[in-house]
């Protein structure tokens, strides 16, 4: 049998005062699914009264109970994971009040561990969707974002220096709003994401944070076809070169090419059998057309 000690190991719990006994490790079943469950118990003698701060002599703080919490525990395999800590209750002789016991591994009213939130912040870093981390960390997704949006709260970014080469770009993310980012085009590192990316906000964050000086060292902005971004390019980095991202100009020619396909497509869609014929194959050999010209085979003569 694990003696508590290994089991605090395994499941790398640092605290002492959580302890394991023998066959803590039970298999149930939470919102229809089989679960693991880890039992444990945390006690201690506390130094003072969390409510009235007096410190602890003489049994001014006696046991008084306990309180169990189902706390979700980073996954093992595919079995969602729970540790069920049984935490010792204390009653105040002086100030009357209870309270019970704390351990780091969990914030007080939280069923969540800190090691799942460490794991969301983590994989968060990941090109990795909410949907995905909330599967890997067995939590709800909004329980992700919440994680996250705590986080980045916290987190203030330095705005100092603008890379020579910069890129910037787009997306969407809650509700269907678009974001704006800006990054250093010669690491890939992310400088920052703007919750819009109206040209007024996306002026105002540049002149507000870096000073002239620092924008006129900037060379080169790459840029998507937004014509709003390159409209305003030349007045916030007065020295840069505005460079078109090759990714979208292929994306434009692409659409482009399709467009013209399914309108030349269209005019072979008539009740006429040979037509059909070269509709049906202008519709199916669609990728065809989209390849390099020593790669497509011919399309017979149409
Ligand atoms: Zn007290």
């Amino acid at each position: 049998m694990p003696t508590s000690n290994d089991m605090q190991k395994v499941l790398d719990i640092q605290d002492k005062n959580i302890i394991f006994k023998d066959n803590c490790v039970t298999y149930g079943v939470f919102k229809d699914r089989k679960c693991k469950f880890i039992d444990c118990t945390l006690s201690y003698t506390p130094m003072e009264c969390k409510k009235c701060q007096i410190p602890n002599h003489d049994y001014t703080i006696y046991k008084n109970g306990t309180q169990t919490s189902r706390v979700t525990f980073p996954m093992s395999e595919i079995t969602p994971t729970f540790l069920r800590i049984k935490k010792q209750r204390f009653m105040c002789k002086a100030c009357k009040e209870t309270f019970t016991a704390q351990t780091p591994l969990v914030n007080n009213n939280c069923f969540i561990s800190t090691y799942i939130k460490a794991h969301i912040i983590t994989k968060s870093a990941d090109a990795c969707s909410i949907k995905d981390i909330a599967k890997e960390t067995n939590v709800s997704e909004a329980t992700v974002q919440r994680v996250i949006t705590k986080e980045a709260k916290r987190y203030r970014p330095y705005y100092q220096s603008l890379p020579k080469h910069m890129s910037f770009d787009e997306f969407k993310y809650a509700s269907g709003r678009m974001a704006f980012e800006y990054i250093n085009a010669q690491t890939g590192d992310i400088l920052d994401i703007l919750p819009a990316k109206d040209s007024r906000f996306v002026k105002k964050h540049f002149t507000s944070n870096y000073s002239l000086r620092q924008r006129e060292r900037v060379e080169t902005v790459t840029v998507d076809m937004n014509a709003s971004y390159v409209s305003f390019i030349p007045d916030l980095f007065p020295k840069a070169h505005i460079i078109i991202d090759r990714f979208h100009i292929v994306q434009l020619v692409n659409q482009s090419m399709n467009r013209t396909r399914v309108k030349v497509m269209n005019q072979f869609n008539t009740s006429n059998g040979e037509d059909l014929k070269k509709y049906r194959r202008l519709k199916h050999y669609w990728k065809k057309m989209l390849k390099k010209e020593r790669k497509r085979v011919i399309l017979y003569d149409i």
